[in-house]
Protein backbone atom coordinates (compact mmCIF):
# COMPACT_ATOMS: atom_id res chain seq x y z
CA UNK A 1 0.00 0.00 0.00
CA UNK A 2 1.32 3.40 -1.03
CA UNK A 3 0.42 6.71 -0.81
CA UNK A 4 -2.23 7.58 -3.57
CA UNK A 5 -0.48 11.31 -4.05
CA UNK A 6 0.77 11.07 -7.90
CA UNK A 7 4.67 10.27 -7.65
CA UNK A 8 4.86 9.71 -4.15
CA UNK A 9 6.67 6.26 -4.32
CA UNK A 10 7.54 6.17 -0.38
CA UNK A 11 5.47 7.75 2.12
CA UNK A 12 6.78 9.53 4.73
CA UNK A 13 5.93 10.88 8.21
CA UNK A 14 2.13 10.43 9.50
CA UNK A 15 -0.40 8.86 7.06
CA UNK A 16 -3.86 9.91 6.81
CA UNK A 17 -7.23 7.99 5.82
CA UNK A 18 -9.12 9.47 3.41
CA UNK A 19 -12.28 11.27 5.45
CA UNK A 20 -14.84 8.80 3.88
CA UNK A 21 -17.00 10.06 6.48
CA UNK A 22 -17.35 13.33 5.32
CA UNK A 23 -18.16 13.06 1.70
CA UNK A 24 -18.07 16.48 0.81
CA UNK A 25 -14.49 16.67 2.59
CA UNK A 26 -13.89 13.55 0.77
CA UNK A 27 -13.99 14.94 -2.36
CA UNK A 28 -12.00 17.93 -1.70
CA UNK A 29 -9.38 16.01 -1.16
CA UNK A 30 -10.18 13.85 -4.06
CA UNK A 31 -10.07 16.72 -6.45
CA UNK A 32 -6.98 17.63 -4.74
CA UNK A 33 -5.05 14.37 -5.75
CA UNK A 34 -6.47 15.24 -9.03
CA UNK A 35 -6.13 11.17 -10.43
CA UNK A 36 -8.58 10.34 -13.27
CA UNK A 37 -11.33 8.38 -11.62
CA UNK A 38 -10.42 7.84 -8.72
CA UNK A 39 -12.09 6.45 -5.58
CA UNK A 40 -11.07 6.22 -2.73
CA UNK A 41 -11.47 3.20 -0.28
CA UNK A 42 -10.69 2.47 3.44
CA UNK A 43 -7.46 1.63 2.98
CA UNK A 44 -6.23 5.22 0.54
CA UNK A 45 -4.37 7.83 2.77
CA UNK A 46 -2.07 10.60 1.91
CA UNK A 47 1.47 10.74 3.92
CA UNK A 48 2.01 14.27 5.91
CA UNK A 49 3.78 15.82 3.41
CA UNK A 50 0.77 16.95 1.29
CA UNK A 51 -0.03 18.88 4.00
CA UNK A 52 1.21 22.71 4.95
CA UNK A 53 1.97 23.33 8.61
CA UNK A 54 -1.01 25.20 9.13
CA UNK A 55 -2.77 21.95 8.50
CA UNK A 56 -1.76 20.30 11.80
CA UNK A 57 -2.81 21.34 15.19
CA UNK A 58 -0.54 23.18 17.26
CA UNK A 59 1.01 21.79 20.12
CA UNK A 60 -1.41 23.42 22.57
CA UNK A 61 -4.37 22.22 20.66
CA UNK A 62 -2.87 18.26 19.94
CA UNK A 63 -4.34 16.68 23.69
CA UNK A 64 -6.57 13.90 24.11
CA UNK A 65 -9.49 14.02 25.46
CA UNK A 66 -8.26 14.66 28.84
CA UNK A 67 -5.76 17.52 28.17
CA UNK A 68 -3.24 15.23 27.65
CA UNK A 69 -0.23 16.03 24.90
CA UNK A 70 -0.45 13.65 22.46
CA UNK A 71 2.68 12.31 20.67
CA UNK A 72 1.17 12.33 17.10
CA UNK A 73 0.52 15.38 14.63
CA UNK A 74 -3.34 15.67 14.45
CA UNK A 75 -5.02 17.61 11.53
CA UNK A 76 -7.04 20.17 11.89
CA UNK A 77 -10.77 19.96 11.41
CA UNK A 78 -11.46 20.10 7.30
CA UNK A 79 -7.73 19.96 6.59
CA UNK A 80 -7.32 19.65 3.32
CA UNK A 81 -3.90 18.54 0.99
CA UNK A 82 -2.26 21.34 -1.18
CA UNK A 83 0.85 20.43 -1.64
CA UNK A 84 1.30 17.27 -4.25
CA UNK A 85 4.26 16.59 -6.70
CA UNK A 86 4.40 17.86 -10.54
CA UNK A 87 3.82 15.39 -13.82
CA UNK A 88 8.25 14.95 -13.19
CA UNK A 89 7.37 13.65 -10.01
CA UNK A 90 8.70 16.90 -7.82
CA UNK A 91 7.68 18.59 -4.87
CA UNK A 92 7.01 21.93 -5.41
CA UNK A 93 9.31 24.31 -3.56
CA UNK A 94 6.87 26.83 -2.21
CA UNK A 95 2.71 26.82 -2.03
CA UNK A 96 1.01 28.69 -4.05
CA UNK A 97 0.12 32.12 -3.07
CA UNK A 98 -4.34 31.86 -3.44
CA UNK A 99 -4.32 28.55 -1.98
CA UNK A 100 -7.05 28.80 0.27
CA UNK A 101 -5.74 27.23 3.29
CA UNK A 102 -8.32 25.43 5.31
CA UNK A 103 -11.97 24.92 4.38
CA UNK A 104 -13.44 24.75 7.36
CA UNK A 105 -11.47 24.30 10.31
CA UNK A 106 -13.55 26.14 13.16
CA UNK A 107 -16.36 24.10 11.99
CA UNK A 108 -16.74 21.25 14.65
CA UNK A 109 -17.20 17.43 13.92
CA UNK A 110 -21.02 17.62 14.53
CA UNK A 111 -21.42 20.61 12.19
CA UNK A 112 -19.00 19.51 9.47
CA UNK A 113 -22.10 18.78 7.28
CA UNK A 114 -22.60 21.98 6.45
CA UNK A 115 -24.55 23.96 3.05
CA UNK A 116 -21.70 24.82 0.35
CA UNK A 117 -22.22 28.17 0.60
CA UNK A 118 -21.58 28.86 3.75
CA UNK A 119 -18.77 26.71 3.29
CA UNK A 120 -17.51 29.48 0.52
CA UNK A 121 -18.19 32.47 2.76
CA UNK A 122 -16.19 31.06 5.20
CA UNK A 123 -13.12 29.86 3.34
CA UNK A 124 -13.65 33.24 1.87
CA UNK A 125 -13.53 35.35 4.85
CA UNK A 126 -10.51 33.09 5.63
CA UNK A 127 -8.23 33.45 2.70
CA UNK A 128 -9.39 37.47 2.63
CA UNK A 129 -7.51 37.30 6.28
CA UNK A 130 -5.33 35.50 5.45
CA UNK A 131 -4.06 38.34 2.62
CA UNK A 132 -4.22 40.75 5.22
CA UNK A 133 -1.97 39.42 7.29
CA UNK A 134 0.32 38.60 4.75
CA UNK A 135 0.56 41.86 3.31
CA UNK A 136 1.33 43.23 6.27
CA UNK A 137 4.46 40.43 6.41
CA UNK A 138 4.75 41.77 2.96
CA UNK A 139 5.71 45.16 3.99
CA UNK A 140 7.33 44.29 7.65
CA UNK A 141 9.94 42.17 5.15
CA UNK A 142 10.13 44.75 2.78
CA UNK A 143 10.90 47.97 5.23
CA UNK A 144 13.52 45.44 7.12
CA UNK A 145 15.01 44.62 3.54
CA UNK A 146 15.31 48.29 3.08
CA UNK A 147 17.03 49.04 5.93
CA UNK A 148 19.38 45.92 5.90
CA UNK A 149 20.18 47.39 1.97
CA UNK A 150 21.05 50.63 3.52
CA UNK A 151 23.38 49.27 6.34
CA UNK A 152 25.08 46.74 3.26
CA UNK A 153 25.67 50.04 0.95
CA UNK A 154 27.09 51.36 3.87
CA UNK A 155 30.21 49.30 3.82
CA UNK A 156 30.31 47.70 0.82
CA UNK A 157 30.77 49.09 -2.90
CA UNK A 158 28.26 47.61 -5.16
CA UNK A 159 30.66 45.24 -6.66
CA UNK A 160 31.65 43.94 -3.26
CA UNK A 161 27.86 42.68 -2.21
CA UNK A 162 28.11 41.45 -5.84
CA UNK A 163 31.24 39.53 -4.74
CA UNK A 164 29.09 38.71 -1.35
CA UNK A 165 26.43 36.83 -3.84
CA UNK A 166 27.25 32.95 -3.60
CA UNK A 167 25.60 32.77 -6.88
CA UNK A 168 27.55 35.20 -8.78
CA UNK A 169 31.67 33.87 -9.75
CA UNK A 170 34.54 35.68 -9.57
CA UNK A 171 34.65 39.56 -9.37
CA UNK A 172 36.74 40.40 -12.34
CA UNK A 173 36.78 44.32 -12.27
CA UNK A 174 36.98 45.87 -9.00
CA UNK A 175 35.60 49.49 -8.86
CA UNK A 176 38.10 52.09 -8.35
CA UNK A 177 36.79 52.82 -4.84
CA UNK A 178 36.86 48.92 -3.81
CA UNK A 179 40.46 48.75 -5.18
CA UNK A 180 41.60 52.12 -2.96
CA UNK A 181 40.17 50.71 0.02
CA UNK A 182 41.28 47.92 -0.06
CA UNK A 183 45.10 49.16 -0.88
CA UNK A 184 44.40 51.06 2.52
CA UNK A 185 42.97 47.93 4.28
CA UNK A 186 46.32 45.85 3.10
CA UNK A 187 48.85 48.75 4.03
CA UNK A 188 46.68 48.95 7.68
CA UNK A 189 46.65 44.94 8.04
CA UNK A 190 49.59 43.84 6.56
CA UNK A 191 49.31 40.75 3.96
CA UNK A 192 48.20 38.45 6.99
CA UNK A 193 45.53 40.47 8.15
CA UNK A 194 44.12 41.24 4.96
CA UNK A 195 44.12 37.19 3.83
CA UNK A 196 42.68 36.80 7.32
CA UNK A 197 39.60 39.46 6.79
CA UNK A 198 39.64 37.47 3.07
CA UNK A 199 39.25 34.02 4.75
CA UNK A 200 36.36 35.57 6.83
CA UNK A 201 34.14 36.46 3.52
CA UNK A 202 34.87 39.97 3.34
CA UNK A 203 34.84 40.73 -0.48
CA UNK A 204 38.00 42.01 -1.00
CA UNK A 205 40.41 41.52 -4.34
CA UNK A 206 43.04 39.44 -3.76
CA UNK A 207 46.61 40.46 -2.88
CA UNK A 208 48.26 40.04 -6.40
CA UNK A 209 45.41 42.38 -8.11
CA UNK A 210 46.24 45.01 -5.31
CA UNK A 211 49.80 44.73 -6.09
CA UNK A 212 49.24 45.07 -10.43
CA UNK A 213 47.32 47.61 -9.69
CA UNK A 214 49.80 49.56 -7.44
CA UNK A 215 52.44 48.78 -10.21
CA UNK A 216 50.04 51.06 -11.96
CA UNK A 217 51.33 54.30 -9.76
CA UNK A 218 53.86 56.70 -10.61
CA UNK A 219 57.49 55.30 -9.40
CA UNK A 220 59.82 57.11 -11.51
CA UNK A 221 63.14 58.59 -9.48
CA UNK A 222 62.41 61.58 -7.74
CA UNK A 223 59.57 62.76 -5.31
CA UNK A 224 56.85 59.89 -5.21
CA UNK A 225 53.75 61.82 -5.48
CA UNK A 226 51.63 58.97 -5.65
CA UNK A 227 53.36 57.52 -2.40
CA UNK A 228 52.55 60.73 -0.79
CA UNK A 229 48.60 60.47 -2.11
CA UNK A 230 48.17 56.53 -0.10
CA UNK A 231 49.82 58.26 2.71
CA UNK A 232 47.56 60.66 3.18
CA UNK A 233 44.59 58.49 3.69
CA UNK A 234 46.68 56.43 6.18
CA UNK A 235 47.10 59.69 8.04
CA UNK A 236 43.54 60.41 8.14
CA UNK A 237 43.58 57.36 10.39
CA UNK A 238 46.65 58.30 12.69
CA UNK A 239 46.72 59.70 16.27
CA UNK A 240 48.43 62.82 16.70
CA UNK A 241 51.65 60.92 18.23
CA UNK A 242 51.34 58.49 15.06
CA UNK A 243 52.09 61.61 12.78
CA UNK A 244 56.02 62.14 14.04
CA UNK A 245 58.46 60.54 11.67
CA UNK A 246 61.78 60.27 10.95
CA UNK A 247 63.07 60.59 7.38
CA UNK A 248 65.81 57.64 6.28
CA UNK A 249 67.88 57.62 3.60
CA UNK A 250 69.83 54.73 2.66
CA UNK A 251 72.12 54.00 0.26
CA UNK A 252 71.95 50.33 -1.30
CA UNK A 253 74.72 48.91 -4.55
CA UNK A 254 73.03 48.23 -7.52
CA UNK A 255 74.42 46.17 -10.68
CA UNK A 256 75.17 48.43 -13.01
CA UNK A 257 73.31 47.81 -16.73
CA UNK A 258 71.06 49.71 -18.93
CA UNK A 259 67.21 48.24 -18.81
CA UNK A 260 64.26 48.64 -20.38
CA UNK A 261 61.67 49.48 -17.58
CA UNK A 262 57.62 48.46 -19.47
CA UNK A 263 56.09 50.97 -16.63
CA UNK A 264 57.31 53.90 -17.57
CA UNK A 265 58.50 52.97 -21.15
CA UNK A 266 62.00 54.24 -21.21
CA UNK A 267 66.06 53.06 -20.48
CA UNK A 268 66.71 53.10 -17.32
CA UNK A 269 70.24 52.95 -15.72
CA UNK A 270 71.89 55.93 -15.38
CA UNK A 271 72.21 58.59 -12.56
CA UNK A 272 69.09 60.65 -11.70
CA UNK A 273 70.87 62.73 -9.58
CA UNK A 274 73.77 64.79 -10.77
CA UNK A 275 77.50 63.75 -9.24
CA UNK A 276 79.43 65.69 -7.35
CA UNK A 277 82.65 66.11 -9.83
CA UNK A 278 82.11 66.51 -13.24
CA UNK A 279 81.39 62.81 -14.10
CA UNK A 280 80.62 62.10 -17.28
CA UNK A 281 76.50 62.18 -18.09
CA UNK A 282 76.78 58.76 -19.62
CA UNK A 283 78.30 56.61 -17.03
CA UNK A 284 75.52 53.92 -15.32
CA UNK A 285 74.37 54.00 -11.88
CA UNK A 286 75.93 52.33 -9.47
CA UNK A 287 73.49 52.65 -5.82
CA UNK A 288 69.97 53.54 -5.35
CA UNK A 289 69.11 56.25 -2.70
CA UNK A 290 66.06 55.42 -1.53
CA UNK A 291 64.44 58.28 1.08
CA UNK A 292 61.92 56.95 3.85
CA UNK A 293 59.52 57.98 6.44
CA UNK A 294 58.89 55.75 9.42
CA UNK A 295 57.13 56.66 12.45
CA UNK A 296 58.81 57.40 15.64
CA UNK A 297 55.95 55.75 18.26
CA UNK A 298 54.43 52.34 18.82
CA UNK A 299 52.37 52.37 15.49
CA UNK A 300 54.70 51.02 13.19
CA UNK A 301 54.48 52.40 9.40
CA UNK A 302 56.78 53.35 6.83
CA UNK A 303 56.68 54.26 3.54
CA UNK A 304 59.04 55.14 0.31
CA UNK A 305 58.72 58.77 -0.55
CA UNK A 306 61.57 59.35 -3.15
CA UNK A 307 64.69 57.78 -4.60
CA UNK A 308 67.34 58.68 -7.19
CA UNK A 309 69.63 56.48 -8.83
CA UNK A 310 73.66 57.67 -8.14
CA UNK A 311 77.00 56.77 -9.82
CA UNK A 312 80.06 56.26 -7.04
CA UNK A 313 78.88 60.35 -5.71
CA UNK A 314 76.60 62.55 -5.82
CA UNK A 315 75.65 66.34 -5.44
CA UNK A 316 75.30 66.92 -1.75
CA UNK A 317 72.81 70.35 -2.65
CA UNK A 318 71.10 68.33 -4.91
CA UNK A 319 70.28 65.88 -2.08
CA UNK A 320 69.13 68.63 0.09
CA UNK A 321 66.97 70.39 -2.36
CA UNK A 322 65.19 66.70 -2.59
CA UNK A 323 65.50 66.60 1.11
CA UNK A 324 63.35 69.93 1.57
CA UNK A 325 60.40 68.85 -1.24
CA UNK A 326 59.83 65.46 0.90
CA UNK A 327 60.14 67.68 4.56
CA UNK A 328 57.36 70.17 2.92
CA UNK A 329 55.41 67.55 1.26
CA UNK A 330 55.39 65.59 4.61
CA UNK A 331 53.81 68.41 6.07
CA UNK A 332 51.45 69.26 3.27
CA UNK A 333 49.65 65.81 4.19
CA UNK A 334 49.93 66.35 8.18
CA UNK A 335 53.21 64.58 8.62
CA UNK A 336 55.89 65.85 10.52
CA UNK A 337 59.65 64.85 9.98
CA UNK A 338 61.55 65.08 13.46
CA UNK A 339 64.92 63.81 12.82
CA UNK A 340 67.01 62.46 9.81
CA UNK A 341 68.89 58.97 10.13
CA UNK A 342 71.77 57.89 7.73
CA UNK A 343 74.96 56.19 7.51
CA UNK A 344 77.77 58.02 7.26
CA UNK A 345 79.13 57.99 3.95
CA UNK A 346 81.51 60.69 2.69
CA UNK A 347 78.59 61.94 0.38
CA UNK A 348 76.00 61.68 3.44
CA UNK A 349 78.48 64.02 5.54
CA UNK A 350 77.87 66.46 2.55
CA UNK A 351 74.58 66.96 3.17
ZN1 LIG B 1 2.49 10.95 -0.33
Amino acid sequence: MVCVAFGCHVGTGRTFYFPLKNPKLCAEWVRRVGRKDFVPGKNSYLCQKHFAPEMFLAPEQNVDSRGRPRKRIHLVEGAIPTIFCDKAGRMPKKRKAREPLCLSSSVKASQSVVDLDHDYAESDRRSTSVEVDQKSKIDRLTKENDRLSVLLNKTFNSDQLKALDPNTKKVHAWSEGTLKKSIAKLLMCGPTGYEHCRSEGEPLPCIRTLHSHLAKINFEPGLLEDMFVLLSQEVARMAEVDKYCCLMIDEMAIQSCIEYDQTTQSLIGHPTMLASSAAASDSLATHALAFVLGSCSQRRWKMMVAYEFTGKSFCAQEAVRLLGKIVSRSSQIGVLVKSLSMDMGPCNQAI
